[in-house]
């Protein structure tokens, strides 16, 4: 396994849709400690990192995520991807959905604002930093700028290859300076999320969001230098099989082009993950892969959280979360 893809698995606890049909546990950890799962005591997977109804925000946040940030005020672009079926836990764990309130449910992105903030302000003797973000929703292969003040449908822009580096021109880049603004941003820009019901009877996210911290770090002794590095937040779209969703006309439509996102992106990380970054790394295939072609691969790190729910209910879903994730490492 490559140093720069890791993987995480997150099994969350049983919701109430789940206990009101009588489901039961069918995902679980057998021994304490390794990171390792079993379905209905039968396949087993391995991953980096296995976190369960025991494990809190915090302690997932602690464990996995925190130490990347170093990377990151190091020049590295780190990206942070979460997968699974909808209701399995992605914004969740996330924090694509951030609310404004700071307790223990806060997801991934508010903790590791707040942690870059701080860092940042113990190496300012050393650094002078310019910090932006943006957020930008892809649906359909289409992306929407979830920062722009236009309505949805005027709020569309696209990528450009600009000397070998992916550009969106016209998207918003809000300068912040402290992670209030950050998180105020946040909560205002997922408001404006597309948002669909389906046969499942909960709220589907059939898009990718995609939340981008970039730092610009200019070294204020010694030898002058600017480095700038992205922190990529990916809020993946739901992984479900078409039928189970009993999808048709648009709905299909969205599947389809979901799919191929995600698809490519398996491809991407399976090329990165299996040693082959010197090789052919399909980004292409997608605007997904495209859109992260600079941040998966090269001066980069890449924790993809595999997002599943513990319920017998479940399973033929899990299992393909498993394996996809499993095919990441
Ligand atoms: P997704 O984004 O994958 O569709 P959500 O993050 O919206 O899924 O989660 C679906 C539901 O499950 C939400 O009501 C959420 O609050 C709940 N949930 C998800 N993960 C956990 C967890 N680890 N602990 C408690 N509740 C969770
Ligand atoms: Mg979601």
């Amino acid at each position: 396994m490559s140093d720069s893809v890791a993987v995480a698995l997150r099994v969350r606890p049983l919701v109430k849709s789940e206990l009101e049909r009588g489901c039961r546990i069918a995902v679980r950890r057998l021994v304490d400690g390794v990171p390792q799962v079993t379905v209905n005591r039968n396949d087993s997977f391995t991953y980096n990192y296995v976190f369960d109804s025991s494990d809190s925000q915090q302690g997932i946040y602690e464990s996995c995520v925190q130490g990347m940030l170093k990377k990151l005020l190091n020049g590295y672009n780190v990206t942070i991807l979460a997968y699974g079926q909808t209701g399995s836990g992605k914004t969740f764990t996330m924090g694509t959905a951030f609310d404004g309130v700071m307790d223990e449910n806060v997801g991934v992105i508010p903790r590791a604002v707040h942690d870059i903030f701080k860092e940042m302000a113990a190496m300012e003797e050393e650094y002078n930093f310019e910090i932006s973000c943006s957020f930008v929703e892809l649906y359909q292969e289409q992306f929407f700028d979830l920062f722009s003040t236009n309505k949805r449908e005027e709020s569309t822009v696209d990528i450009r290859e600009d000397k070998n580096r992916i550009v969106i021109p016209g998207l918003t880049e809000v300068e912040v300076k402290n992670a209030k603004q950050v998180t105020d941003q946040l909560m205002r820009g997922s408001s404006g999320r597309a948002v669909a019901s389906t046969a499942m009877n909960e709220t589907s996210s059939r898009s990718h969001a995609i939340f981008t911290l970039t730092v610009v770090a200019t070294r204020k002794t010694g030898q002058k230098s600017v480095t700038t590095s992205k922190f990529n937040l990916v809020d993946l779209a739901g992984s479900e099989r078409c039928s189970k969703t009993l999808a048709s006309g648009d709905r299909f439509k969205e599947g389809v082009n979901i799919n191929k996102g995600l698809l490519a992106l398996g491809n991407v990380i399976n090329a990165l993950g299996s040693g082959q970054s010197v090789g052919y790394v399909p980004y292409r295939q997608s605007k997904l892969t495209r859109l992260l072609q600079d941040s998966l691969g090269g001066n980069s790190v890449t924790l993809m959280i595999a997002c599943v729910s513990p319920a017998d209910y479940n399973v033929a879903e899990t299992l393909s979360t498993l394996r996809y994730a499993d095919r990441a490492l």
